[in-house]
């Protein structure tokens, strides 16, 4: 061997960036935020970012089917595993990777820390930015991922009603107070896209993430009306930010502020 030689190859992947987590994150389930994680991470990688999706909602670990990369199984090498590919050949990892169907609420919480720490410390190779889905709440993982990851912002995700908004605060203060910088809010199910003549209502009023963001001190990032095509599309495996039309670019328009 040449002397020197492996010692130049240490100092190499010393220099290696870190990866930059961005976590997606809402105060309670089902307001959309695996849609908008899935969608945000395709609208960056058609930006040009080298982005790679972590499904850390252990509770409803939906990223493989909006990948649709659900029939694969990641490989490990050197004990680290090697994330699946999805939608555009985005490299992802899902705690249902790691857990058989159903079982995962029987996890404590030191083992849910350590999965998920098995997903953010994968092999992810040329990957820059790690778009994290949290599960809702401040849990567990949502401790581990604030104390141990160290995000570089978080992206909030809510529903117009002001009920999810107050359980927006709570995640925002969670952020707030392990540092993690807010990215801003986005506003899903914002109005009804009638699947008929497109035009929007808005069953819950306008404009109420949009003052909340401001009294919260975060940018607006932008709405996402609620539409059949999303959902659709979505449960097909894929989601409209790889496609064209005005869902597509209502997604990139809010990645292009979350890579600003
Ligand atoms: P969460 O991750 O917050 O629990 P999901 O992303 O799983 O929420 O969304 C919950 C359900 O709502 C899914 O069936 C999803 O397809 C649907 N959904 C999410 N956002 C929209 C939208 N903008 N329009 C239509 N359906 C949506």
């Amino acid at each position: 061997t040449v002397p020197g030689v492996t010692d130049v190859r240490i100092a190499q992947t010393a220099e290696r960036k870190p990866l930059r987590i961005i976590a997606v994150a809402s105060g309670k389930g089902g307001v959309g935020k695996s849609t908008l994680s899935a969608n945000l991470a395709i609208a960056l990688h058609r930006l040009g970012h080298r982005v790679g999706l972590v499904d850390a909602d252990i509770y409803g670990p939906s990223q493989a089917r909006l990948m649709g990369s659900e029939d694969q199984k990641p490989q490990a090498r050197e004990k680290k595993m090697i994330p699946v590919a999805g939608t555009l050949g985005i490299p992802m990892l899902s705690m249902a990777h790691l857990v058989e169907p159903g079982k995962a609420l029987a996890w404590r919480g030191p083992m849910v820390g350590n999965a998920l720490s098995q997903l953010i410390d994968a092999d992810w190779g040329e990957t820059q930015l790690l778009v994290v889905d949290m599960p809702p709440g401040t849990g567990d993982i949502q401790l581990t991922m604030v104390q141990k990851h160290k995000p570089v912002g978080a992206v909030i995700v809510s529903t117009p009603q002001d009920l999810a908004l107050i359980d927006a605060t709570r995640a925002v203060s969670l952020f707030n107070q392990a540092g993690v910088p807010m990215i801003g809010l986005v506003e899903n199910m914002a109005g009804y896209a009638c699947p008929h003549c497109g035009e929007i209502s808005d069953p819950f009023g306008t404009g109420g993430a949009e003052t909340a963001a401001g009294d919260m001190g975060m940018p607006f990032l932008g709405r996402i009306p609620l539409a059949i095509d999303i959902r659709r599309q979505s449960d097909a495996g894929d989601p409209p930010a790889a496609g064209e039309g005005i869902h597509a670019d209502a997604f990139r328009a809010i990645a292009q502020k979350v890579a600003a």
